[in-house]
């Protein structure tokens, strides 16, 4: 059942890819595992999926130490400083960077580990209330405070679009981030980048690789719904 769902999810971003004459390899699949037992993680493990997502440091920190070492860790959740130590060393990339304060900690921790963080910065496209994010305008100059600090890397852009039925009714969104994304670029920023754009979630994926997403986040069309009162 799981491997059909993925499969599933795997074929409908080729065709993404294919419609927007995109390499395929450059669009990388995450799972997002959260609220998932290691038992089902470890049957998309077995189909070959090496990266996996999660939203809460506990639960990352917990899956690390159960399942196969050479997964790629995302962190795509809210990150509170004082939790910072705990996934320093043992994730890929940080999707959710929103502040410079949250970056210093991550610095600091990553100098102390000796170790280099790779983080994206989290961007509130659509200015909801309910989301986490910098604002549009707020971007460069963040970027800019962040690239001066040691050991940690901005490596992209990364964007939670609204919940919608029509995943269409996102396109400008993605569209927006990637613009965003050319713009820091062309400022050549030292030590920063804009190579990886994460967007797209279940209901939007296809839209988000036309767009020109580098990595989608896919939960349910995997895993199946969440249930958050077990
Ligand atoms: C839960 C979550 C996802 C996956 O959502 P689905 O709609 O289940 O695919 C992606 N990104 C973030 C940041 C999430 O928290």
């Amino acid at each position: 059942m799981l491997k059909e769902n993925l499969k599933d999810v795997q074929s409908k971003v080729l065709e993404a890819c294919k419609r927007a004459n995109r390499n395929p390899q450059d669009v990388t699949l995450v799972a997002v595992s959260k609220t998932k037992p290691v038992e089902m993680l470890q049957e998309i493990y077995d189909c070959g999926i090496r990266n996996f997502g999660e939203n809460k440091v506990q639960e990352l920190v917990g899956k690390i130490e159960s399942l196969p070492k050479d997964i790629k860790w995302h962190m795509i959740g809210h990150l509170q400083t004082n939790k910072v130590k705990y996934i320093v060393g043992n994730v890929e990339l940080i999707h959710s960077v929103d502040s410079i304060h949250l970056a210093k900690e991550i610095s600091k921790q990553s100098v102390k580990k000796n170790v280099t963080s790779h983080v994206l910065i989290e961007v509130n496209i659509a200015e909801e209330e309910s989301k986490f994010g910098l604002k549009k305008e707020d971007v460069l100059n963040t970027i800019t405070e962040i690239s001066k600090m040691p050991n940690i890397k901005v490596d992209g852009l990364m964007t939670i679009a609204p919940y919608v039925v029509n995943p269409e009714e996102n396109r400008n969104f993605f569209r927006k981030i990637k613009q965003l994304a050319v713009d820091i670029s062309n400022q050549n920023i030292d030590n920063v980048s804009m190579n990886i754009l994460s967007m797209g979630m279940t209901g939007d994926y296809e839209v988000a690789i036309e767009e020109g997403a580098t990595i989608v986040r896919v939960g349910t069309g995997i895993f199946g719904e969440r249930n958050y009162k077990k």
